[in-house]
């Protein structure tokens, strides 16, 4: 993985357009020289659920961390992370992004957590502040959703992404916060959906609450009127 110093502008992926200007936190290599010292209480568990609910830039590969001596394998990198989607995290394929003051954007590779974590790690401060505070804002937003959108609630929204498992869905009512249509009850009369019937990415999706799904953080849904 390319390492760079901290705070040094972004050149890693292109920026997303919108992004505003993104700043390096945290890419480290064999032979990067860095501050190292006791995390700010709950600088891991944020970067996790950033991690976790946050992603951005996600890549197809994954990158391992260069400064542990030997890795279990050649795979991803999983941490445990009870709230994520199968009681874990996978560490090396995208990077987190966090405001910073003056409409910039701080962006870490997500392997970060595991650098504070295990490597002693210590990120700019105003980086890692920054950090837990925006982790905090995606739990009540979450919380928000939950009281917003309760079973059996109505929601319109759009397709963000889609799955072999289903569709990732945002909700008009709730921004932030992520719906999820199960392939099952994306076709609730088990009929095969052809390929040219299936929703693209922006497509709008009118679907009712059935649950809250507290790992993964996610709003279930099913298409069809209430
Ligand atoms: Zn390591």
């Amino acid at each position: 993985m390319a390492t760079y110093e901290d705070l040094t502008p972004y050149e890693y992926l292109t920026p997303d357009e919108g992004t505003g200007r993104l700043v390096n936190v945290g890419w480290l290599g064999r032979g990067s020289r860095f501050g190292v010292g006791a995390p700010e209480p709950g600088l891991v568990e944020a970067l996790l659920t950033l991690a976790a609910f946050r992603r951005a830039h996600v890549t197809r590969g994954h990158h391992l961390c260069e400064l542990c001596e030997r890795h279990p394998g050649q795979d991803a990198l999983r941490v445990p992370f009870e709230p994520a989607e199968g009681g874990e995290v996978s560490l090396g394929n995208g990077e987190v992004h966090v405001p910073g003051p003056g409409g910039f954007v701080y962006a870490a590779p997500t392997l970060v957590a595991h650098y504070v974590d295990r490597h002693g790690y210590r990120p700019p401060a105003d980086f890692s502040w920054n950090a837990i505070a925006a982790a905090k804002a995606h739990i009540s937003t979450w919380e928000k959703a939950k009281r917003t959108l309760p079973v059996g609630a109505a929601v319109h929204g759009e397709v963000v992404e889609r799955w072999t498992s289903g569709l990732v869905v945002s909700t008009r009512a709730c921004p932030g916060a992520e719906g999820f249509v199960p392939a099952e009850l994306y076709r609730p009369d088990g009929a095969a959906v052809a390929p040219k019937d299936f929703p693209r990415d922006g497509d709008p999706v009118e679907a009712v609450v059935t649950g809250h799904a507290e790992r993964g953080r996610r709003i279930l849904l099913r298409v069809g009127p209430a």
